[in-house]
């Protein structure tokens, strides 16, 4: 076997240190892949996979050019992959023997600084986790482009540290090793990419940034952290702030049920914003804006102050349009400061960046003055603490100019004026131009060619060109020849040569200079890292507020009041987003009035009425009050919720492919474990993932379990009518219902709710709107009316035991006992009828419909024979 070379020995000492990654291994301009690595990214990367070397010996390998290798980074990134960046860290032309080379930077999916991987009005987090069983959990984030890092003490069970692990834009989850496998795997089910870091014991200067924690395993968990960031990006974390501790009970807190129940960041079905309350709310004009206004979607606020603070000003500027327009307009001009500030630290930043900065500087004092305008104590607060940085505008205003490159080598970054030796080598290189620029004027005269011109290429650098019928016409001796083409000569002469000289060595001067200053002036933004990033959080807050103001505005929102008692009241409430998916003026606005003595509301009406859109609209009305938004109704007033959970019934669920009995009982039993009486609780159809008698006994006994136990304000919808019964059992219990009215034998929904239980359930007519053969609908009206003349019109539970906890089967033994032709009908014929009552008929397709009555006629046949 032939020894290896020295740089594959090299390319393996270093790969043996980063097994878990890609190895980008940079050989002059490309970024090169061998063996494995090569083989796996020709793959995901869908490029060429080739061989380095010859025989036996050869190697797998692929590459993509240094240049373009940001999107091949965020491709693998964005499929759950970390990348080594190995660069050469000494200058080839000097070095001894192999290039010395390093790994510079290693980039996860949590830590991914540039790129299509990164969305504007996303965070990207990154987290940590420790967890000590039965006692606490720790965790830890941070958004490593923004410099956002805060912490907060968990109890250590799956609810608390799922809504975590949910929290939008998280990607990476770092723990140690050992951790309780329940949480690996709990990692693992919100798509997170695990990452291990054990070291614990904090590094010289991070003292600053845990100043606020005390607590030992919060610490433990920031220092892992810390020392995962510093280890995979190996630069300086200036610009990650003090970490912040957050008290979760400062918060209304949401499992991740409820945010994705009622589509607060995105929809059930498709995962898109659209069709979500952010983007319904979302009036930002900024990047940063956009991100606050997600992360309050998700942490909307339990104190009554701060919660009134936001509507002084969404008021103000609700009020007044014309001030919100300019302030809005004022907005536009800000670009994304957080990131900028980000890649400062980082020192990815380029000048175009710098000129960003530079204009979002500009339109700071007149944000500060439209905010200052503004009467609220609160916006006078947030104005006097916008610094304008007018120093550091300045300069960069005389640095730099107004449309520089992407590149911070090639000069073409500074203004004139700025630099007195930048400018000499400028005039000296002008100077040279000029003279060539002339020079073919001159020669032209000289030789008599008119067609003799002067021109320049990368390679040949500049030359005079003569055509080949004008050569004899050259006077003797005076050019030098340089290069032939098909038609023409190219010549140069020593004072051209000189001149050329002169020019490339002025540009490099120029190069060197604009970089250095270009170095000085990032620095100089550097030292104002944290003035920056407090100008962020409040450009930001100030923009989120705006739009709250604009879409109030706009939707017609009213300012909510809070209660400490026990009543909410909503006149003439709506659906935020219901209400814009359908035309105007064609939202049937509802009230809602609860209070101890309608702590619980049973809803009923036909499938397809508006029962989940009533009880949605309630949470969502509570979740946009407690963010300082105002809400779609006339009027509201609304205690201050704690929590809110929801349950929707497996077959509404599909979308989330588990719809499990299972899932259904674990959700409710979380809401059920922490409730408490300043919850809500919207429990859609539940029992449903079950046979009818079960589904209907849980559903019942989950209702008396909130109504007697927990007191949280609950809105229970259900198919079940036997249930409705309960409404005079439960003091705080009231029934309501959709209302639905026939006309001509067909169903039309008022989506209008009214007190009461619903009287029929209008299942048949649903079927018949979903066009379900006439066949199916007309034996299902028969047995409907069997079934009914049955059991007769009063559904008074009786006064047995057994009876008073589950109506239903009074209903089905009285059914089953009464005279006429129930008597008669066989167990079989009893299970079929009792099959036809509880069919979801409307989530059925008719060939499903088909199969199902296939089936009985089958059943009914095989009976006969008997
Ligand atoms: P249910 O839960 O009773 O089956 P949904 O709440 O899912 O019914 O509502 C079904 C559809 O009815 C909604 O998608 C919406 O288009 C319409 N709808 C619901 N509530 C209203 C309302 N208040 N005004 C107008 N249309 C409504
Ligand atoms: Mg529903």
């Amino acid at each position: 076997m032939t020894k290896e070379t020295p740089m594959m020995k090299q390319y393996k000492e270093i790969k043996a240190q980063y097994e878990e990654t890609f190895l980008f291994f940079r050989l002059g301009d490309f970024y090169e892949l061998f063996f494995e690595d090569a083989v796996k990214a020709a793959k995901l990367l869908e490029i060429t996979l080739t061989k380095r070397g010859t025989g036996e010996e050869a190697i797998p390998m692929c590459g993509v050019p240094y240049h373009s290798a940001e999107s091949y980074i965020s491709e693998l990134i964005g499929q759950g992959y970390k990348i080594a960046i190995c660069e050469q860290v000494e200058d080839p032309q000097t070095a001894k023997g192999v290039v010395k080379r390093e790994v510079v930077r290693i980039i996860t999916p949590g830590t991914v600084m540039e790129g299509k991987a990164l969305e504007a009005k996303d965070n990207q987090y990154i987290g940590a986790l420790d967890v000590t069983p039965g006692e606490q959990a720790a965790w830890v984030k941070a958004d490593l482009t923004t410099g956002e890092i805060s912490a907060s003490l968990l109890s250590p069970d799956d609810l608390a540290i799922g809504r975590e692990l949910s929290i939008s834009g998280l990607r990476e989850v770092v723990i140690a090793e050992e951790i309780d496998e329940k949480v690996k795997q709990q990692i693992q089910e919100h798509g997170l990419i695990e990452s291990v870091e054990e070291e614990i014991e904090p590094l010289a200067g991070w003292e600053d940034k845990l100043v606020q924690i005390s607590n030992v395993t919060l610490r433990q968990a920031a220092v892992r952290l810390l020392h995962y960031l510093h280890r995979t990006q190996k630069r300086s974390l200036d610009h990650l702030q003090a970490i912040q501790v957050e008290e979760t009970t400062d918060f209304l807190l949401l499992d991740v049920h409820a945010k994705k129940n009622l589509e607060l960041l995105e929809t059930l079905r498709d995962k898109t914003r659209q069709g979500s309350l952010l983007a319904e709310v979302d009036q930002t004009a900024t990047a940063m804006g956009g991100r606050l206004l997600k992360r309050w979607l998700e942490r909307p606020l339990l104190d009554q102050t701060k919660i009134e603070r936001r509507q002084g000003l969404v008021e103000a500027w609700k009020q007044d349009m014309i001030l919100r327009e300019d302030l809005r307009e004022a907005l536009t001009g800000v670009y994304d400061l957080e990131r900028l500030v980000g890649k400062v630290a980082y020192q990815t930043v380029n000048a175009r960046d710098l000129v960003q900065l530079r204009s979002t500087l500009e339109s700071i004092p007149a944000i500060k003055a439209l905010v200052e305008e503004t009467d609220h104590e609160h916006a006078d607060r947030l104005s006097r603490q916008m610094k304008t940085c007018d120093e550091l505008k300045e300069l960069l205003d005389r640095a730099l100019v107004s449309h520089p490159p992407v590149s911070i080598l090639e000069g073409g970054m500074i203004r004139t004026g700025y630099h007195a030796k930048l400018d000499e080598y400028r005039e000296a290189s002008q100077n040279g131009k000029t003279w060539i620029s002339n020079l073919e004027q001159e020669e032209r005269q000289v030789t008599g060619v008119k067609s003799l011109k002067v021109g320049y290429n990368k390679v040949f650098g500049y030359y005079i060109e003569v055509t080949k019928p004008n050569i004899a016409q050259l006077p003797q001796d005076r050019y030098e020849r340089k290069q032939t083409l098909t038609n023409a000569e190219r010549f140069v002469t020593p004072e051209l040569k000189e001149k050329e000289r002169l020019i490339l060595e002025a540009e490099t001067e120029i190069g060197t200079l604009e970089h250095e200053l270009f170095v000085e002036l990032r620095e100089r933004v550097k030292e104002e890292i944290s003035t920056l990033q407090e100008l962020s959080i409040l450009i930001s807050e100030v923009d989120v507020l705006q739009g709250f103001a604009k879409v109030s505005d706009v939707n017609d929102y009213h300012k909510p009041t809070f209660t400490a008692g026990r009543t909410l009241t909503l006149t003439a409430s709506r659906h935020p987003v219901v209400e814009q998916t359908l035309g105007s003026g064609e939202y049937v606005a509802n009230n809602v009035y609860m209070d101890e003595e309608r702590e619980l509301l049973i809803i009923t009406g036909p499938n397809m009425s508006g029962k989940s859109t009533y009880m949605r609209q309630v949470a969502l009305t509570a979740i946009m009050a407690q963010i300082g938004c105002f809400v779609p109704a006339k009027e509201a007033e609304l205690p201050v919720f704690d929590q809110i959970f929801t349950r929707i019934g497996a077959a509404d669920d599909l979308a989330s492919g588990q719809s499990t009995f299972m899932v259904e009982m674990v959700e409710t039993k979380h809401a059920l474990m922490n409730a408490t009486n300043r919850s809500l609780l919207l429990l859609d159809e539940i029992g449903r993932g079950t046979s009818t008698y079960d589904g209907m006994a849980l559903a019942q006994s989950i209702l008396e379990y909130i109504h007697n136990t927990i007191g949280a304000k609950t809105l229970f919808s259900t198919h079940y009518h036997e249930l409705t019964a309960l409404a005079d059992e439960l003091p705080a219990a009231q029934n309501v219902h959709v209302a639905a009215s026939e006309e001509n034998e067909e169903v039309v929904f008022l989506h209008e709710v009214q007190e009461g239980r619903a009287d029929k359930s209008y299942g048949i007519h649903v079927a018949k709107l979903a066009q379900l053969p006439t066949d199916v609908l007309y034996r299902a009206q028969t047995v409907l009316e069997e079934l009914e003349t049955a059991k007769g019109s009063d559904v008074a539970p009786s006064s047995s035991q057994e009876a008073e906890q589950l109506p239903l089967f009074t209903i089905s033994e009285e059914a089953a006992a009464s005279s006429g032709e129930a008597e008669e009908l066989s167990p079989e014929k009893q299970k079929i009828i009792a099959e036809v009552e509880c069919m979801d008929v409307l989530n059925m397709t008719p060939f499903e419909a088909l199969q199902i009555i296939n089936d009985w006629q089958h059943q009914l046949k095989q009976n006969n024979k008997k």
